[in-house]
């Protein structure tokens, strides 16, 4: 390491760098985004079980509602042939036609015929048949049959009684089984299901098992629930599952989910990593950076139109990396603003200008160094003490130092703006508002902010093309600045005929491509020694060479 050089990644700058709360906010976001997928594992698979579930619970309700549908359908049938075959009836041959009925249609448990009254005159199979009605009885919609339910000895589940008006005093029933699947126990989901009740659309159940709140509605959020009517008959089925325990058996599918989820999730964290890194995400990478000394200050001189000669320079950073690829700063200044960064980054910054410019400083003393600051630094307050602990005691003197804070960003809290420049200044130290004129603050704001210098900015310059046509933009400018008593540097000089036209305009101080760009530490001291003034020149404005 070379003498007086400041180690970054020793004594200074270590208890400074703390890690910026912004690159931890996104690797965290990053991370959090990349585990999503595991944390979605659950919740998908809850949907697509629901989803799936629920179709199926529908297509068992679906089939029971269609089967009733089928035997009354069946049982209508019957009935109208049997009394289509049968001259009177309870006859012989209406027994037979029943009989031979029953061989078809094996859903048909009876034949009544009886008055309006309920008096029976006889059924198919001789006696009269105990019954109790269960409900009303509904029309079928396009059929002269009606259909109610009934409970009849000896068969433990309820029938549907189908009904024919037969002449103007007498009705002939045939009673059906109502939902034969189910008594077959042939029903998909059968075994799973906590509820479910087949009724006639009017209410009137004809059949019911498990917890009849489920149909309420009182408990549904915790079951699949599904609901079909018959359509052709006034009947309807509804049925629910419990969803705990449909879910429970899909645990493999959880495990299988959960592992893809989590190589997907390590998959995204890595390629993000990768891509941000490649990318170069600033984010990423520029605290590493400060760290790794890698942000350089590079120098352009400011040079005095009327003797040609440099008066000092502008510090302007870069980024520097290992591969000697050189980042402007337009591309992290932003990022380093908003991270807090840019506090760190201004005093590694000024250390490297201390162990760069110690010994021109030393021999020119009228030599003036410009350091650009952040709106941050004048909330922050603490800059005073940095510019101290890198300055203080070294071949730099205060009053070789000027600080430039940009007329583009508006200073929010002016009183401690005022607290940091009145403390600046105590120490000897000038104040310049760069960029003057594209910002918001008129020159008397600025007198009263204590700014010793303005920087012309280069949008101004630019507006002069002829050294002898006025503009009166930068006219007016030069001259409040004048009436102010405020120096004026000239920023983006980059013809002959803007030089000319300031000069003549008692503009002294200068910087621009015209001159130099930015130049790294060995070519501007090349170029200093070519253009410094002799130690007996002096160089500067009475303003300037305070
Ligand atoms: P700035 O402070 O206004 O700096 C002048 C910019 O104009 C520099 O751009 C410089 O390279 C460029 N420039 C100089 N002469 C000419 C010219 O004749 N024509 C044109 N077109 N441009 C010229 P650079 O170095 O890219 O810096 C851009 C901005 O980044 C600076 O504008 C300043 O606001 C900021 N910046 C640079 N270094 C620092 C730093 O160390 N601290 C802070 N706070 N800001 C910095
Ligand atoms: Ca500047
Ligand atoms: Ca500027």
């Amino acid at each position: 390491m070379l003498p007086g050089r400041v180690e970054f990644e020793g004594s200074i700058l270590p208890g400074i760098f703390l890690r910026s709360r912004f690159s931890q906010i996104v690797l965290l976001v990053v991370a959090l985004l990349a585990f999503l997928p595991v944390v979605a594992v659950d919740h998908v698979i809850d949907g697509y079980v629901m989803a799936r579930e629920t179709t199926a619970l529908q297509t068992t309700v679906d089939a029971i509602t269609h089967d009733s549908q089928l035997t009354v359908h069946e049982g209508i049938q019957s009935l109208r042939r049997i009394l289509a075959n049968s001259p009177s009836l309870c006859a012989a041959t209406f027994v037979d036609n029943f009989n031979s009925e029953l061989q078809s249609n094996p859903f048909l448990r009876q034949v009544i015929v009886q008055n309006s009254d309920g008096v029976q005159y006889c059924s198919a199979f001789g006696h009269a048949v105990q019954y109790r009605v269960l409900s009303e009885n509904l029309t079928i919609p396009g059929h002269t049959e009606t259909l109610s339910v009934v409970a009849i000895d000896g068969i433990e589940t309820p029938l549907l009684k189908i009904t024919q008006a037969f002449g103007r005093e007498r009705t002939v029933s045939a009673l059906v089984l109502a939902s034969p699947m189910l008594m077959r126990n042939d029903v998909p989901l059968l075994g799973q299901i906590s509820y479910l009740q087949v009724a006639l659309t009017s209410g009137s159940s004809i059949l019911l098992r498990g917890d009849e709140r489920i149909g309420q509605g009182a408990v549904r959020d915790d079951y699949i629930f599904a609901r079909s009517f018959a359509g052709e008959i006034p009947l309807k089925a509804e049925a629910g599952v419990s969803f705990s325990q449909v879910r429970s058996g899909y645990s493999p599918l959880d495990i299988g989910f959960t592992v893809a989820a989590c190589f997907m999730g390590g998959l995204i964290l890595v390629l993000a990593i990768q891509y941000a890194r490649k990318a170069d995400i600033v984010a990423f990478d520029l605290e590493r950076a400060i760290i790794a000394g890698e942000m350089k200050p590079y120098y352009q001189p400011v040079i005095n139109l009327r003797t040609g000669k440099l008066i000092g320079c502008e510090v302007l950073i870069r980024w520097v990396k290992k591969n000697g690829e050189v980042i402007p700063p337009g591309v992290f200044i932003d990022y380093a603003e908003m991270s807090g960064l840019a506090i760190p980054m201004t005093l590694s910054l000024m250390e490297q200008v201390r162990y760069d410019l110690e010994d021109i400083c030393r021999e020119v003393p009228d030599f003036k160094v410009s350091i650009n600051l952040f709106e941050g630094h004048f909330r922050d307050g603490s800059i005073v003490e940095d510019i101290q602990s890198v300055f203080e005691g070294s071949g730099i003197s205060y009053r070789q130092l000027v600080f430039e804070i940009t007329e583009r960003r508006p200073l929010d809290d002016r009183n401690a703006a005022n607290r940091v420049m009145t403390a600046m200044h105590k120490l000897g130290v000038r104040i310049a508002m760069d960029d003057a004129g594209t910002g918001h603050s008129n020159l008397a704001y600025l007198q009263t902010l204590g700014i010793d210098i303005i920087k012309i900015d280069k949008i101004f310059v630019e507006m002069i093309r002829d050294a002898n046509q006025p503009v009166p933009v930068v006219d007016a400018l030069i001259s409040m600045a004048k009436d102010l008593d405020i120096d004026i540097i000239a920023e983006g000089v980059e013809t002959q005929e803007q030089a000319l036209y300031l000069r003549s305009k008692n503009v002294v101080f200068a910087q621009g491509y015209l001159f130099a760009p930015p130049l790294k530490l060995s070519s501007f001291l090349v170029l200093a020694s070519a253009l410094r003034p002799s130690s007996r020149e002096s160089n500067l404005e009475p303003g300037l060479a305070a």
